[in-house]
């Protein structure tokens, strides 16, 4: 089998994993106890969020560890509304947010807010001039994230900061950064980053462990309550083991940014290219996107047919991302793109990373040659 699902989730370093045998084995006091085992956990926490603030190039005190991006989007967003509330009740954010954004954003327009989601072009994208627009007096809060996970799609987020801090310096400024970090070059000061989402699985760290970058001097109501961990923003026993393998996969995938968008760009654009060959598939993703993520329709047939098909030829594509595959419903985010129906329930993604092969991107293609050329007379005029 042919893992093509890295933005699923990605398979962990040999390092991460040894890492974290060895943190549950060695160390596994409470790093709130004021015994020496509980000192050494302390300190290997300390030593994790020097690590993982210097990835980011910011301060270590501007790191908030967290059980993954889903809590860090929910602590972004919730914790950004419920602090500041007082100034104003309105959000913006865009139409293809990962559902924790997006959900997050509708459970507040439940409890009064206002919320804008902004629309995005034929390519994914959002229009900075859109959001200078929606900013508002009573804006609270933007988030938008860097690379959809779904399409790959990349945001201005140079331009979208500016037009957020120049309509409104006091409106805090959330990215979703989990599908772009590793993959593309990390820019918080240059795109004015309040708050700042990442997930250790997407970047080969493990699974139920993330970090929040929360800028000094911006505050956010905690959603968890309890001990004084992390200074009171998220109660709970840190994840050691977690925490020590988040910094040491953040650390292993910013050094390997650039040979990641080298080599799996490489194999994107080769995929890319035989896909435009194929009259009866239509690409969702675009050169100008990320080096990782290949979105696809071959309308007329459910997405799942070919998933299953290429399956059997032993390559492990999804749908649509894995959050929202088991949803019938099509795709959110193609539909935002001005797709059709028909293209957005047709939808394949194929997900690559750092361990995929020049040989496995044969395989892949031959496997999809295969697949399409069996499945094309059982396709359905204008399905939907
Ligand atoms: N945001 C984006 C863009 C994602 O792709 C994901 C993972 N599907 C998440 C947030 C949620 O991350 P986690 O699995 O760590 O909760």
């Amino acid at each position: 089998m042919v893992y093509w699902d890295h933005a699923a989730s990605t398979p962990p370093y040999d390092e991460v994993i040894q890492t974290m045998a060895e943190v549950m084995k060695k160390h596994y006091g409470n790093p709130s106890s004021i015994h020496r085992m509980g000192e050494d956990a302390a300190k290997l926490i300390k030593r994790a969020r020097e690590v993982c603030a210097a990835s980011l190039g910011v301060k270590p005190s501007e790191i908030v560890w967290t059980s993954g991006a889903t809590e860090g989007n929910n602590m972004a967003i919730k914790g950004a509304a419920m602090q500041y509330a007082g100034r104003g009740k309105h959000i913006v954010t865009t139409s293809i947010e990962h559902p924790s954004v997006y959900d997050s954003c509708l459970a507040l327009e439940r409890q009064g807010f206002e919320v804008t989601f902004l629309p995005v072009d034929g390519k994914g994208r959002v229009d900075p001039a859109e959001v200078a627009s929606a900013v508002r007096k009573d804006t609270i809060l933007v988030s938008v994230m860097h690379v959809n996970n779904e399409t790959g799609a990349v945001q201005p987020l140079e331009e979208i900061g500016r037009a957020v801090k120049e309509a409104n310096p006091l409106t805090v400024f959330h990215i979703d950064g989990v599908q772009g970090f590793g993959k593309l070059p990390v820019r918080l000061e240059a795109w004015r980053a309040d708050l700042y989402t990442l997930s250790a699985h997407k970047i080969r760290g493990p699974k139920g462990t993330g970090i929040l970058y929360k800028r000094e001097g911006i505050s956010l109501h905690p959603l968890l309550t309890g001990g004084k961990q992390e200074s009171g923003m998220r109660a709970g026993t840190e994840n050691i083991p977690g925490i020590v393998a988040t910094a040491k996969a953040m650390r292993m995938a910013s050094e390997q940014t650039e040979t990641f968008m080298a080599r799996v760009g490489a194999l994107r654009d080769e995929l890319m290219a035989w896909i435009r060959t194929q009259p009866c598939l239509e690409l969702n993703s675009f050169e100008e996107g990320a080096p990782h993520i290949v979105n696809m329709s071959f309308p007329g047939m459910k997405g799942e047919v070919l998933l299953h098909s290429l399956e059997e030829h032993g390559a492990l594509v999804s749908t649509k991302s894995a959050c929202s595959s088991k949803t019938a419903e099509p795709s959110k985010v193609l539909l935002a793109m001005g797709r059709s129906a028909d293209a957005a329930s047709s939808a394949v993604r194929i997900s690559m990373g750092l361990t995929n092969t020049h040989e496995e991107l044969q395989q892949l293609i031959r496997a999809l040659s295969d697949a399409v050329n069996r499945l094309q007379p059982l396709r359905q005029e204008g399905m939907n």
